[in-house]
Formats: C-alpha cells, sequence, structure tokens
C-alpha cells in the first residue's frame, strides 16, 4: 500500500507532534506500507521520514527544484523525485496514493488536505483520508467542516470524505475502515 502522508515543515510545533511523525513512519514502514511525503527534512516531514527509514520502511520523496536548490530535501531518502513547481509535487504525492494521511501541518499540509478531500468530492480521487488529530488537533476544523454541513456548503454525505483518529495505531484500522467511495459520489457532489 501507497500511503501519502501530508506534515508539517515546522520544528517548532511541540514534540508530541513530531513524536506521532516519527512513530507513524515506523508504523507504516512495519506494515510494509511505502511512505510517499513532501521530501523535507525538517518539522514532521523529517521525523516521518526518519522514523520508516529506521524502520526499514520504503520512502518516495517528491521535492520541488527550488527546494534543492536551498538544500531542503531530506538527505537519507533514496527515492527523492524532483519536480519543477509545487503544483506538480501535489499532483505526484496524490497520484497512485492508496490513501492519505494528514497529520498536523500549517498552511502547506492544509492546502494539501483540501485538494484531495475537494478531489474525492468530485470522485477524482476514491481512495482514504485519515486525519491524525494528535491531541485533537484537527477539532476545530473538524466543528468548522461540520458547520458546512449545517449552513449547506456541503452535503451530509460528504462527512464520509474523511475520517479522524487520534492515535497512530488507529491509523491503519481507519484506512481499512474508511467508507467505500465510488464514482458515483459526482452525483451528490453538489448541493442542491
Ligand atoms: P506547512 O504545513 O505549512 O509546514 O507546510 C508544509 C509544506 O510546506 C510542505 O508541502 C513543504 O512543501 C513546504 N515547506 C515549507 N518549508 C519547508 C522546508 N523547510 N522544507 C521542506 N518543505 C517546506
Amino acid at each position: 500500500m501507497r500511503v501519502c502522508v501530508y506534515c508539517a515543515s515546522s520544528q517548532a510545533c511541540a514534540p508530541v507532534h513530531h513524536q506521532a511523525a516519527r512513530e507513524l513512519g515506523r508504523t507504516l514502514a512495519m506494515a510494509g506500507c511505502t511512505t510517499v511525503y513532501g521530501g523535507g527534512a525538517s518539522g514532521l516531514m523529517g521525523a516521518l521520514a526518519d522514523g520508516a527509514l529506521a524502520a526499514g520502511g520504503k520512502v518516495v520523496g517528491v521535492i520541488p527544484r527550488f527546494m534543492v536548490e536551498v538544500e531542503w530535501q531530506h538527505p537519507g531518502v533514496g527515492d527523492m523525485q524532483v519536480v519543477e513547481d509545487m503544483r506538480e509535487r501535489k499532483l505526484r504525492l496524490l497520484a497512485g496514493a492508496d490513501a492519505v494521511v494528514a497529520l498536523p501541518g500549517g498552511t502547506g499540509t492544509l492546502e494539501e488536505l483540501f485538494e484531495a478531500i475537494t478531489l474525492k468530492r468530485l470522485a477524482l480521487y476514491l481512495n482514504p483520508i485519515v486525519l491524525l488529530s494528535v491531541e485533537g488537533f484537527y477539532a476545530p476544523l473538524e466543528r468548522f467542516l461540520e458547520s458546512l454541513v449545517e449552513q449547506r456548503f456541503i452535503n451530509p454525505e460528504h462527512r464520509g470524505l474523511w475520517s479522524s483518529v487520534e492515535r497512530v495505531e488507529d491509523v491503519l484500522p481507519a484506512i481499512r475502515d474508511a467508507p467505500r467511495w465510488s464514482p458515483d459520489a459526482r452525483d451528490y457532489a453538489a448541493v442542491r
């Protein structure tokens, strides 16, 4: 299974997030999953890759050329794919992913997560999307998303676009148990 992980570049966020990223990398590696991520060495990205590599996992990094030029890439990742820009990176991260996991992060992580959710709403991506809500990180966002249903910006069915867990060990079960999503989702993509 190829798991695309979106996560923070921040070094300065709480250590519990770095620890979760490392554990997630390890968990994916132990389960025989390939971890696909943004290729960075810093923050949760670096911790994720370190965790996966230390456990003998396969890691793919997808990084824009300008980031390589400023040496932001993780030196230990053998399969580092250098792309032209952020858009190409986002496309490449999601293409062929059997699941998406979002660890805590900033604007970059949220942008990537929302693109995946939006593509799934339009049935252009059909696989599980799991928020790893370390210490409730994603709770405010989930409340906001729920308000979108209440205000009829998205349909009630769209609650099934993502799921959320708080512990790393619950990520793989959440991927396994995610509601099936089919191309028919396009029938209720629009709110009427
Ligand atoms: P954020 O969640 O805002 O930290 O954003 C993560 C995204 O920011 C990733 O997609 C990275 O492309 C980008 N990014 C920002 N700073 C760095 C860095 N020092 N190294 C690698 N990627 C970075």
